[in-house]
């Protein structure tokens, strides 16, 4: 090695013996007689100290040359600092150097190589080999490092064991938009990447293999939204012989586990909830448990005294906003207008303020007495000083406009602290859901999921109330994994491709390996599938998966530091036997 140690190693210990470091330049403090350089590497920072009378002239001429970002080599004395710097672990010494060596010189960044820097979005994308060095980008890489290492010790130590399938794979109709490529020797043929190893981890699990995992990149041609990318990775898994209760409890313990090991925080057992429990209670399948907010239903309450809005809705639903009874008149406008607009939708928010004298002051007194408000107040359970916020109409639309409203007061009052973690199980999804425009059942999960035994009777006489034998990890709001226990017998298999539109012929086409192989002795089995980058994101405390791959894709699903997604050459194209013209950027 170029060096001795690192820059985020020395202590006092060290003093009186020299040492080489290598590293950037992040800073220089040049006072004339004394000049300073904070030599970073990945391991720390280190305070280098040229001394006028004690460090050659050479080597200040050296220094004074130096921009950030410079390669440098450096060796000296360790020795006590005169005035300490307690944020810093090596802020008990610096090096007195001896010598200096530019190993390579850099030409200015276009950023800040700071923790808070001034790049944008995009000039930080297009540099990311220069945001990747600074410290919270990096502390997030070596996060999902620590990630991926104790997920493998887990799995590995309950038996599993990885097996990589293939990238390379067949277009399938269901589920998201593949990605394809096409095929050169096997003209107007394409392969499609997986948008996940689901049908081969089944696969394996026929062949015998019992445990399987793999921390893999998966790949679905979605429109982006916000935090989306085209490819992102999941810790994926598959057993055997289990039902639903061992995966839960199995993977419920490596949630635990990597929460122990890498954040150092004991996570509460999990609890469950149905799927419609969920919707009842939270107007949404992934709620934020960190707070509570309950949805409480009114609607046989406020029927019939008159008020319309409320007469001729589905659902009246409330939530008790605690504590925000202070909130003026120009708040709870402000409120009305956050619920009315387009993205949420609502036609209006009632409210009633319980005052700190008792009373109970509505915004839709006309119609209501105090003792009818007192019913309101009981049921949502509120005390003086509390706020309840109500929406009424459609069920399903008033209980999305619910949900948001309440996510955003947990918001405001300041209950989703991101290093509190509430995890959740949802159980018992529906099997299907309707596309109202193809007019057709599609897979809520996906076709491989089974039924619960009891629902399959309904698969004829009303495929919508079917419940399927699937799960997903909820943890503060956001969906981190899920999975089902899987359908292994051919006939149902076949049976639930029927439902969803697919001709004998077209089943067979596009599935007909797993109908077969479900022929020769499949064992019951079943799996999740983690949202690798996500599950990272939380347990970094960020919003953003993008700050935690390492060279991510932006918002258009570009790559633009290699500028990525781009043309080919006339003669690549024809080689693919591709002969639509595609018009150049
Ligand atoms: N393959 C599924 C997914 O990607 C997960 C599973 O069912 O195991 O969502």
């Amino acid at each position: 090695m170029l060096r001795t140690h690192t820059c985020g190693e020395l202590r006092l210990a060290d003093a009186n013996t020299t040492a080489t470091l290598t590293g950037w330049v992040q800073t220089i403090r040049d006072k004339g007689g004394v000049l300073w350089i904070d030599l970073r590497d990945r391991y720390g920072i280190t305070q280098l100290l040229l001394e006028d009378g004690q460090t050659a002239p050479e080597l200040f001429t050296i220094a004074r040359s130096l921009g950030r970002e410079f390669v440098l080599k450096a060796t000296g004395m360790v020795i006590e600092r005169k005035s300490k710097n307690p944020n810093l672990p090596t802020g008990d010494i610096e090096l007195k150097v001896t010598a200096l060596k530019i190993l390579n010189p850099a030409k200015l960044p276009p950023f800040l190589i700071d923790d808070e820097t001034d790049g944008g979005d995009d000039l930080r994308l297009k540099y990311r080999y220069l945001d990747l060095r600074r410290n919270p980008v990096r502390r997030n890489l070596e996060l999902r490092h620590r990630m991926a290492q104790q997920t493998r010790l887990f799995m590995d130590g309950q038996n599993f064991i990885e097996v990589e399938t293939p990238v390379l794979i067949k277009s399938t109709p269901e589920g998201a938009r593949d990605f394809v490529v096409p095929s050169r020797m096997n003209p107007g043929e394409f392969y499609a990447l997986p948008q996940s190893p689901q049908t081969f981890k089944q696969l394996l699990m026929v062949s015998g293999f019992d445990r399987y995992y793999q921390i893999v990149k998966c790949f679905r041609d979605e429109d982006l939204r916000a935090d989306r990318q085209p490819e992102f990775t999941q810790i994926d898994c598959e057993m055997s012989f289990v039902e639903q209760e061992d995966i839960l409890q199995l993977f419920e313990g490596l949630i635990r586990h990597l929460f122990k090991t890498v954040k150092g925080y004991d996570l509460a057992e999990v609890p469950r909830m149905t799927y419609a429990d969920a919707m009842r209670l939270y107007g949404s399948d992934k709620p934020d448990t960190r707070f509570g907010m309950e949805f409480v239903e009114l609607t046989d309450l406020v029927q019939g005294k008159g008020f319309g809005v409320f007469d001729s809705a589905e659902l009246v639903v409330g939530i008790n906003a605690t504590g925000c009874a202070s909130y003026t008149r120009k708040q709870i406008d402000e409120l009305t207008d956050w619920v009315k607009r387009p993205q949420i939708g609502a036609k209006g928010l009632i409210y009633v303020r319980h005052n700190e004298d008792g009373t109970l002051k509505s915004s839709v007194d006309k119609f209501y007495s105090e003792e009818d408000l007192k019913g309101w107040s009981e049921r949502l359970n509120t005390k003086p000083g509390d706020l309840i916020l109500i929406i009424s109409g459609d069920a399903n639309k008033a209980r999305k406009q619910l949900n948001e409203l309440r996510l955003e007061m947990g918001s405001r009052l300041g209950l989703r602290d991101p290093n509190v973690f509430s995890a959740l199980w949802v159980l018992d999804f529906p099997l299907f859901e309707y596309g109202e425009e193809e007019q057709r059942w599609f897979a809520m999960h996906h076709p491989f999921t089974s039924p619960k035994p009891e629902d399959i009777p309904l698969l004829d006489s009303d495929p919508g109330a079917a419940r399927a034998n699937a799960y997903d990890l909820v943890i503060n709001g956001t969906e981190v994994g899920g999975g089902s226990i899987r359908i292994f017998n051919r006939e149902l298999q076949a049976r639930m491709f029927s439902l969803l539109g697919f001709s004998d012929d077209e089943a067979k086409a596009q599935f007909g390996f797993l109908l077969d192989a479900f022929e020769y002795g499949a064992p019951p089995h079943g799996g999740i599938a983690f949202g690798f980058d996500r599950l990272c994101s939380i347990f970094g405390g960020a919003d953003s998966i993008r700050d935690f791959i390492a060279f991510p894709k932006n918002n258009s699903g570009r790559d633009v530091m290699i500028d990525s997604p781009s043309t080919i050459s006339p003669a690549q194209m024809q080689e693919l036997s591709i002969t639509t013209t595609v018009s150049n950027k």
